[in-house]
This record gives structure tokens, sequence and C-alpha cells, in this order.
């Protein structure tokens, strides 16, 4: 049994989901197979943007982007159902009249549940687009709603997942309908929304922002998976961001360990939740091109040969580079450094890369328009802050293979810090 994650990018127009279609019904012969999908194209921001519209109160503005988002759906449907009488369209009309009338209501006072609310509207008609082109195609396979798979708790817009309730009823729902198949030759094939779950109550949630990978990642371990296929518009992981770097290598094969190193240092392509449930129970995941299904792509496994081959670069922009000092000329100790950490604490913010000395302590982290100025404050109460902004933090694994000097032309190195397979380096660009 096997999962398959489409992305938003995966399915954003006519022409996509026919690819995704073709992808799905090529791969469908070797077993039973569940497929997670996002919300098409640039959905779930659209989305949100109606959301803060709604809560604002601003109704014309709302309406527009509800029928903008409408018109999107109906367009690809028309394109890949000739047929005007197609059940599609009525399948549509419903979820859009749903939201149509939920958004017809004054909001209620919590952003977080009406976000979830509404923004999970996406993936809903994404996989019902998908499941009755399917069908169409002649691909039997049944739509399962995720509100009713993966059962989390009710912290809205950043849900966590109750894994012995989701266990439980994927594999209720989900392993008879796997195991009986859609005939001989032709195993069960099951269609989901990524991103969204749903609380015992059955209140919708949302599991975060990019939350599809989790979601597949989710749906394997319950089902005890071979494999996970993530297709993306990208050869499969790359060594660096190819926006940012001229010349990057794929990766062919690297371990759990490496590739949640890789996301904890900020490297976007996987969602860091995803590789955890994967790891613990040895399911293999592939990252692969939905533009060029043929080419292997990239695996991740419990294989650590190849990890130290081939050097990493992560780049973070729009950092902070800040030095606490104690105000009373005292040396930073334990105490100083508990007040630190439960500033940044209190303020929500991340700490990239910390480094103390005697008489200072030096924190990078991420600038925020509200949580920054709301952080220096509060230090300032009992330290004095000296601090840079618009710096970046390049981190680079396996820096022994890789050639620096590229990397830190035009800049100048403000901190460095470094392990056995690690170098980060917070640096300004020079004018
Ligand atoms: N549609 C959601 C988003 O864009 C979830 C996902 O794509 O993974 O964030
Ligand atoms: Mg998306």
């Amino acid at each position: 049994m096997r999962v398959f994650k489409f992305g938003g990018a995966s399915v954003k127009d006519p022409d996509s989901v026919r690819n995704v279609a073709r992808i799905i019904i090529d791969h469908h012969g070797s077993g039973p197979l569940v497929v997670v999908l996002s919300a098409m194209g640039k959905t779930t921001n659209a989305l949100e943007q109606l959301c803060a519209n709604f809560m604002e109160g601003k109704t014309t503005a709302m309406l527009k982007i509800f029928e903008q988002i409408r018109d999107v759906h109906f367009d690809i449907a028309r394109d890949l159902f000739p047929d005007s009488k197609h059940a599609i369209f009525k399948i549509l009309e419903q979820s859009f009249y749903h939201l149509y009338y939920y958004i017809s209501e004054p909001p209620g006072k919590n952003y977080n549940y009406e976000y979830d609310r509404i923004v999970s509207t996406g993936e809903v008609v994404s996989t019902q687009i998908l499941s009755a082109y399917l069908k169409e195609a002649g691909l039997s396979n049944r739509l399962f709603p995720a509100q009713k798979l993966v059962i989390t708790d009710a912290s809205f817009r950043d849900a966590r997942v109750d894994w012995i309730l989701t266990t439980q009823s994927i594999q209720k729902q989900l392993t008879p309908f796997l195991k009986q198949g859609a005939g001989p030759c032709s195993p069960s094939l099951v269609i989901t929304q990524g991103f969204i779950g749903g609380t015992p109550q059955g209140f919708t949630t949302t599991l975060g922002r990019e939350g599809s990978d989790f979601t597949a990642a989710i749906l394997a371990y319950a089902l005890n998976a071979s494999e996970v296929v993530i297709w993306k518009d990208v050869p499969g992981l790359l060594n660096a961001d190819p926006k940012l770097l001229a010349e990057t290598v794929l990766l062919d094969n690297i371990s759990y360990q490496e590739a949640i190193e890789l996301s904890y240092y900020g490297a976007t392509i996987i969602h860091p939740k995803t590789l955890k449930p994967l790891l613990s129970k040895n399911i293999q995941l592939k990252v692969k091109s939905f533009h060029d299904p043929s080419m292997p792509g990239s695996v991740i496994n419990d294989n650590q040969h190849h990890d130290g081959q081939i050097p990493s670069f992560i780049f973070k922009f729009n950092q902070v580079l800040a030095s606490i000092f104690p105000k009373d000329f005292s040396f930073i100790a334990e105490d100083n450094l508990s007040i630190i950490f439960s500033d940044f604490a209190r303020h929500g913010v991340k700490i990239n890369l910390m480094q103390n000395s005697a008489i200072s302590f030096s924190v990078c982290f991420d600038k925020d328009k509200t949580k920054t100025p709301a952080l220096l404050k509060d230090l300032n109460k009992n330290f004095s802050v000296k601090y840079n902004d618009n710096l970046e933090l390049i981190t680079v694994r396996h820096y022994d293979k890789a050639n620096l000097q590229d990397i830190i032309k035009n800049r100048e190195v403000l901190l460095e810090q470094k392990s056995r397979t690690t170098l980060q380096l917070v640096v300004q660009k020079k004018t």
C-alpha cells in the first residue's frame, strides 16, 4: 500500500489535473493506493484573503474573492468535463453553496475557528474534482473526508493530531476498503484531502500551512504503508534552493535524520512534521517530479551512507542578530539566560542560532513586524541590547565538502558557529 501526495501546483489548471490522473493511472496497478491532495494552485491564499475580509465585515471584497475562487474551479471543471450535465457540477455547486451560506452569517469571535471552517473548502473542492475525473477516466475510487480520518484537538489552524484516535479511525474506515479492491485486476484507490482534520466533536481543523505532506505521513503511519511519494515541480530534493544558487545537485538518497536536520535548519521542501512518523515505522519517502515521473527523484530512508557526500546550503533572510549584555557589567550566567529564554518563549520567537561569551549573549532570529519590537522592549528592561537587522543566516551541512568562497563573497561574516557536520554563518551583504 502506498500513499501519494500531490500539492497545489500539481493541480493548478485542467492540464495539470490530467497529468496527475495519468500518474495515478500509471502507478495504480501495483497495489492499493491512497492519494492525498492539496487545494488547487493558489486557492488557499485566496481563501485566507476571503476569511480576513469576512472577519473584518468587508462583504463586497469578500464576495469578490468568493466569485473568483468559484470561477477558477468551475472553469477547470468545465474543461475537464465536457458534459455540462455531469454530476460534478452539482457537487461543486453544493460545496460552494455551503461556503456561501456560511459567510452570509456574521462571523464568530474566534478567527482561527472561522479560518479552518472556510479555508478547508479548497481541499474539499479539489478532491471532488479529481475523484470525479478519475472515475470519468475509468478508475474507480472513493473519496473519504479527512475530517473523519485525521482526528485532532481543537487548536484551530495548528491542530495537534490525536494519534490513537486517528490510527483507529483510519484503520477502521480505510483498511476494509483497501483490502477489498475495486475488481479482480483493480486495486482500491482512496482519495482524501491534505491539510484538514476534525475534532472528535466534528469541527473542522487544519494542520498548518503546507500541512498536506504531514497528512500523507499520518495516513502512511496508520496504514503501515510501504512508501510515501510526494510529487513536486522539482526533480527531487536539491542541495539548495535553485532560485538562490546557480548550480544545485540532486540528493539521490539521504537518511531520515539528515532530512530532519535539513528541515530543522530551514530547508522548505518537505513539511517538517512529515518525517518523524515515517521514521518511526521505517516507511520510505520519495520526492519525485510530476513533470517527469520516469525520473527516480530522491529517496529518504534509513540509509545514512550518502548523507555526508554532498554539502547542502540553506539560506534564511531577514534575520536579526542581537547581542545582550547584563546592565550591571556582570558575566552572562544561568540566571540571566533564564530571563532571556523566557522573554523569547513568551513572545513566541524561535532562536535560530545562539552563542555566549563572558559578557554578552548573541542570538539570531527571524525579524517579525510585531514580535521583534515587543521582544526587544522586554529584553531592554533587564539588559542592554545591541542589534543588527537585514542579515542572512547561511547554514551549510557537510561544509568540509563545500566551496565556501562563493557563498561568502560580497558578504561580511558577523558570527560563525561550527559543529562536526554543520557550519552556520550570520552575514551581512556588503554594499
Ligand atoms: N493547501 C494548503 C496550503 O497551501 C496545504 C498544502 O498545500 O499543503 O498551505
Ligand atoms: Mg499548497
